[in-house]
């Protein structure tokens, strides 16, 4: 608990907490009568549901943060997009669709192994850690919504 610097009131809470208390997991069950040929067959299932309310949906933690690539990874899809496309301007429509799909892959793939997109990737890792740790100091007022980042 903590106090709300816009309201007053005494009802804040973390966002990783509203989000835990206002989650609740059940089953949910339905019949279902089907009709066939050869008879009238009645069958049951059960879902397991997750349910939320508005405010544990509204403090869940979204990433705002673009994966990014290196210079491999960026030229990689126009290259097997071209590639893809002058295999189709030939006919060959599956070997396009392989050879492109294969090319997209390996550009990413070696991206990795490239200093920029090594690079890239810590930039990114360290981007989403940032916006993970500011989440877990995110306090909520459940009376207003008022929302603030704590010290911790
Ligand atoms: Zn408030």
């Amino acid at each position: 608990m903590a106090k709300c610097s816009e309201c007053g009131g005494d009802n804040a809470k973390k966002l990783s907490v509203i989000e835990k208390l206002g989650s609740s997991s059940g089953t949910a069950t339905g019949t279902g009568i089907g009709v066939t040929g050869g008879g009238i067959g009645v069958g049951a299932h059960s879902t397991r549901t997750r349910s939320k309310t508005d405010a544990a949906r509204e403090s869940e933690f979204h990433s705002t943060v673009d994966i990014k690539h290196g210079v491999v990874g960026t030229i990689g899809p126009w290259v097997s997009g071209a590639v893809l496309l002058i295999l189709w301007y030939n006919g060959e429509f599956w070997a396009g669709l392989i050879v492109g799909f294969v090319m997209l892959f390996l550009s990413f793939f070696i991206d990795t192994f490239t200093e920029s997109g090594q690079r890239a990737s810590d930039e990114w890792i360290s981007a989403y850690r940032e916006e993970k740790n500011t989440y877990a100091k995110t306090w909520m007022c459940l009376d207003c919504g008022y929302k603030w980042v704590g010290k911790k």
